[in-house]
């Protein structure tokens, strides 16, 4: 169960005023070291995926371990799409097991940025996926995820924040009040008095991207004016980068893994260092009792087919498959036939929802309604249909030799 709704994840945080960490993963050392380190610290936390790192790994494969990894850890666990560029990449990510998602057009003017992220809330929100928007521009300075941020940064203004959250409806808004992505250079100056009278004025949890490089005094400030999700990554990069290059420098012969022996434990210790700072090392029990678990649902038909041949069943289920895939919270389509003949039903179809909000948004959606009418039901008026709340049994982690070595 610990993958919990992320909303109620960061209005624990919100009112018992701490942050989450949100960690950008770039590779499985990151999402263990991340996991194993949330888990010593007894920390919730926000695993996060960039659209802007797709380049270097695949997403797909990536969210599968993701989400597999977050349902057998002992701590409470959101997954979120970091900097997600489109509606579209909102609806893949969702549909790949984000169950939060950001959307960032904050590079766009006030009017293009409210159009579209208000589109993806309104479809975001049917599925019960929390979303994230960004007003103002964080922008970068150094290092390698600088370089994905070009310009200047531009300071949220409290006025437009609030219009913005009301027009938008987005559940947690990133602002921008002096912290940059990358490395910062010298000491950032951070405008408090702006976050505490949007925090004031919006009620709402606020995010901070740019994390890496404060001091603890800044962190403690900034959670204290409503940040209640912090994104960092730069630092660990950072540390895993230093790690390797240590033990190049004292073994030139080393190997791939030899390299990449001690990034992981470098990692780990970085997050647990944040964790303590952010004060969410342990909150994790407290936000397990409070946050909704996030369980996905099984949509299952079981039907027989009339005027139809094999063939013909066969290519209505491969439409299927295409067009029913493609509908925001819909995990999974699989159709299949039956094994025995002397079965009530011969065919079914075992459709996998995000969780319990997309059981209705899923019937009412026009591609699901034109499919449905047009293509199914005229042959299958035999059939049973009935939701499932899903629950299964995830093998915990067993330690590894060399673990907790710091
Ligand atoms: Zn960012």
């Amino acid at each position: 169960m610990p993958l919990v709704d992320m909303k109620d994840m960061l209005h624990h945080a919100y009112r018992n005023r701490y942050a989450v960490g949100a960690f950008d993963l770039v590779s499985l050392d990151f999402l263990e070291a991340i996991l194993r380190s949330c888990e010593g610290t007894d920390a919730p936390v926000i695993l996060s995926l960039a659209e802007s790192h797709f380049e270097h790994f695949d997403f797909d494969l990536m969210m599968a371990a993701t989400e597999r990894a977050a349902r057998r850890a002992e701590i409470p666990v959101a997954i979120h799409l970091d900097h997600g560029t489109s509606f579209e990449s909102a609806v893949r990510a969702i549909n790949r097991g984000c169950n939060g998602v950001m959307v960032d057009a904050s590079h766009l003017s006030f009017a293009d940025n409210v159009a579209l992220t208000r589109r993806v809330t309104e479809m975001a929100h049917t599925c019960g996926i929390t979303v994230e928007g960004e007003l103002g521009y964080v922008a970068g300075v150094e290092g390698e995820d600088a370089e994905k941020h070009p310009g200047e940064v531009v300071y949220t203004s409290v006025q437009e924040a609030r219009s913005y959250v009301e027009q938008t409806g987005v559940d947690c808004l990133a602002v921008s009040i002096g912290t940059v992505h990358g490395r910062m250079r010298g000491r950032p100056e951070l405008d408090f008095d702006r976050l505490a009278q949007i925090d004031a004025s919006l009620g709402i949890p606020l995010v901070i991207h740019g994390g890496t490089g404060l001091s603890e005094e800044q962190y403690r400030r900034l959670i204290e004016n409503g940040v209640t999700k912090i994104n960092y990554y730069t630092a660990l990069s950072d540390a895993a980068a230093g790690a390797i290059r240590a033990v190049a420098a004292r073994d030139s012969g080393a190997g791939y893994t030899g390299l990449l022996a001690d990034a992981r434990n470098a990692i780990q210790v970085e997050v647990e260092r944040m964790s303590h700072l952010f004060g969410s090392a342990g909150q994790a029990q407290g936000v397990l009792a409070s946050a909704r678990p996030w369980r996905p649902v099984a949509h299952l038909i079981l039907y027989d087919a009339d005027g139809l041949d094999e063939a013909g069943v066969e290519a209505m289920m491969a439409q299927g498959r295409e067009v029913l895939s493609a509908i925001p919270g819909v995990r999974r389509v699989a159709a299949g036939r039956a094994v025995k003949a002397d079965v009530p039903y011969h065919w079914c179809w075992v459709i996998e929802f995000a969780s319990e909000k997309v059981i209705d948004s899923y019937r009412d959606h026009p591609d699901h309604v034109a499919f449905a009418d047009g293509l199914f039901r005229p042959i299958a008026r035999e059939r049973l249909s009935i939701d499932y709340e899903l629950r299964e049994r995830c093998e915990k982690r067993k330690a590894s030799p060399g673990e907790g070595r710091s």
